[in-house]
């Protein structure tokens, strides 16, 4: 395996053994503040914000970066003492990672699997999350990857989501496997990987201003001003469109216009429609004639909401202007300096009668 595959699939058990072979202790490079700390910061920072972790320039890093900036994610994430941070990080790596599965497995169908070392093919992954034996292919389609795949009852369970399409009873199960689609193997190994990312996390015994966090100090600064951006908007539970502030109904506009939402745009979008009170499914229906795709909007909103029920906020007003989403329209920041507290506001002060979203579409 190529130091390549390992800077993709830094999860892997073999990516951790190469960090072990570099050679470099992880407190030296904080101490120094090497250029993998800084990435490591990014890394925590995108999943944070865009539900992702990859790059946004992915020249920028060499390697090796990339490979060390992994194990430094985990250590800023457990410093951030939030489940609900831990639980996106987790999310955005196994997103990034499946993506990543998907082209590799798409150009191993091409034949051009011999051609790099850094690509992980279809059994390797299978063995390292311990499922190799239990997920095979429906049949047998010698050098192309097949359309249907086999998943021992018990793995099936463990992987499968709640949602609907998940329901045993619509499956067709024989000799204690439940046949599944191509694309659904992607997500039974997504929450694989989520859950190998998320084991072990938080880290213990890490003390604040003292040894390998102290170096650390100002990167996590930045990343709580991140978390920190919950806001003190009472609960809402009201959807109406004419009360979205401009940053919000642009995205919406853009999506309904049928352009892709960068990554940060649309978590913006989604954790706002999360945070008016909607549920996954209403905001598929919400988004129905946009670029937006169901699968994607389901996968994003699982994870504003962590297991006590506190949701994950939007980007504040500031956030938002630093990426170009915010211009200030009307001069809102007087009023408000986030989304959701402009919405509020909004909805508080209205004179006329206005109906929620829901009970409108339920009426229909
Ligand atoms: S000021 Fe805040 S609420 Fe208003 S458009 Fe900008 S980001 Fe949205």
């Amino acid at each position: 395996m190529s130091a390549r595959l390992y800077a993709r699939y830094p999860f892997l058990e073999a990516a951790r053994q190469a960090v072990g072979e570099l050679g470099v202790d992880i407190e030296t490079l904080i101490a120094e503040g090497a250029p993998a700390v800084d990435r490591g910061r990014k890394r925590v920072e995108r999943a944070l914000m865009a539900g992702r972790v990859d790059a946004e320039d992915p020249d920028e890093w060499r390697d090796e970066d990339e490979l060390l900036s992994y194990p430094i994610a985990r250590i800023l994430v457990s410093l951030l003492d939030s489940g609900a941070a831990i639980d996106k990080y987790a999310a955005a790596e196994a997103k990034t990672a499946v993506e990543r599965l998907q082209e590799d497995f798409a150009a191993g169908d091409d034949g051009l699997r011999s051609t790099t070392t850094a690509r992980l093919d279809r059994e390797t992954i299978l063995d390292e999350l311990g499922l190799s034996g239990t997920i095979r292919p429906a049949a047998d389609h010698a050098s192309r990857e097949p359309a249907w795949f086999r998943v021992e009852l018990g793995a099936y369970l463990r992987l499968a989501g709640d949602g609907d399409r998940w329901r045993l009873v619509d499956r067709e199960v024989a000799d204690g496997e439940v046949r599944i689609e191509r694309e659904e193997l992607f997500s039974l190994l997504g929450t694989a990987i989520r859950r190998r990312i998320a084991d072990g996390l938080p880290f213990e015994g890490l003390t604040e201003g003292e040894g390998i966090v102290e170096p650390l100090e100002s990167d996590l600064g930045e990343l709580r001003r991140l978390l920190s951006e919950r806001t003190a908007v009472g609960r809402i539970d009201f959807v109406n469109r004419a009360l979205f502030p401009p940053c919000i109904e642009n995205l919406l506009q853009k999506a309904e216009d049928g352009i892709e939402l960068e990554a940060f745009e649309s978590f913006t979008l989604m954790a706002f429609l999360t945070g008016i009170g909607m549920e996954p499914d209403e905001i598929v229906d919400f988004c129905a004639e946009s670029s937006l795709d169901p699968e994607g909007i389901r996968y994003q909103t699982e994870y504003l909401t962590d297991d006590r029920g506190t949701q994950y906020p939007p980007p504040s007003c500031e956030t938002l202007s630093a990426y170009g989403i915010c211009h200030n329209e009307d001069d809102h920041w007087k009023t408000a300096s986030h989304p959701l507290a402009y919405y509020q506001s909004r909805l508080e002060d209205r004179e006329e009668e206005l109906v929620d979203w829901r009970a409108d579409t339920n009426a229909e």
